[in-house]
């Protein structure tokens, strides 16, 4: 079965048999020793000063000392590292409540901070976990890459998103039938497998209302998200321990680009080899709906 993904055009193929081949998705586990850590807080000079800090400086934004963009006369960008925990060993699923609403918080202060820059058009959130998730550092810490473009596939996501809702009166989120994809939910967010998924076990959350960027939650939502993010990521640890993933924040930046904010969670299950590179196409080997089933129940 072939499926098209609604949101970027690329195609995906569902060939369950592929589940079937026996695959060691774990090969190594990145380990920085602490003494080389720069995101270790005793090793902070190694990193520039906070941008901003939070949680008692559990939380903080720094420059990346090696930014994939450098502004100069022709480019403009900033590429910042967000090191959200002090500690060298812990990761996202044994954070207190209270540090995954830090985090979430930090993340809305930090697009606020962005948005005042009239010169970015578009800001990219993403977190790398693991080797085969692009990860260098084994301490945990966030992506944040503002750029003066907006990048083709966040500009074909708008227009599909403004065609679906010219012809169906609403917002394609909003319209989500996931109740048989249903991960997990609370009183604001939903988690979900969604039916198109280019990746094997992918879930998605976003807000039930339609919100269009983190930067208008309020504490009760930020907590409410911090809550969720950090269960899927339990569940996906209880799936394979110690997995590898990608986090990547869809919220719209400038005001004419806005949509229903999203955020996807991509398990790095070695899924990426010459035939994504050459085709673009995409081989799932499970149903969303299964992967659901199986998350939800774990
Ligand atoms: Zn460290
Ligand atoms: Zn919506």
């Amino acid at each position: 079965m072939i499926k098209k993904n609604f949101l970027t055009g690329e195609y995906v193929i569902f060939s369950l048999d592929r589940a079937k081949k026996p695959q060691n998705i774990k090969t190594n586990i990145l380990t920085t020793p602490i003494k080389f850590c720069p995101f270790c807080i005793e090793n902070k000079k190694m990193t520039s000063e906070p941008i901003y800090s939070c949680f008692n400086d559990e939380i903080r934004l720094v420059y990346n000392k090696y930014p994939i963009i450098v502004s100069n006369e022709e480019n403009y960008g900033v590429h910042y590292v967000l090191i959200d925990t002090k500690n060298h060993e812990k990761d996202i699923i044994n954070y207190t409540n209270e540090h995954m609403f830090y985090l979430t918080k930090s993340i809305k202060d930090i697009l606020n901070m962005l948005y005042e820059d009239e010169k970015l058009k578009y800001v990219q959130i993403f977190k790398n976990k693991g080797i085969n998730a692009g990860a260098s550092q084994s301490h945990s810490h966030w992506q944040i890459l503002g750029l003066s473009i907006l990048p083709n596939k966040q500009k074909y996501m708008i227009n599909v998103l403004k065609e679906y809702e010219d012809k169906n009166q609403k917002c394609y989120f909003c319209n989500i039938d996931y109740s048989e994809n249903l991960v997990s939910e609370n009183s604001e967010f939903v988690a979900f497998c969604p039916d198109d998924s280019l990746y094997c076990y992918e879930i998605n959350i976003m807000p039930k209302k339609h919100i269009t960027n983190i930067r208008y939650l309020d504490d009760y939502m930020l907590e409410q998200l911090g809550k969720i993010l950090k269960k899927c990521l339990i569940k996906l640890d209880l799936m394979y321990n110690n997995i590898d993933y990608n986090i990547c924040i869809y919220s719209g930046f400038r005001e004419e680009d806005e949509y229903h904010f999203f955020i996807q969670i991509i398990p790095r299950m070695g899924n990426l080899a010459g035939f994504e590179f050459s085709t673009g196409m995409f081989v799932n080997s499970t149903l969303p709906k299964d992967a659901a089933k199986f998350l939800r129940e774990i």
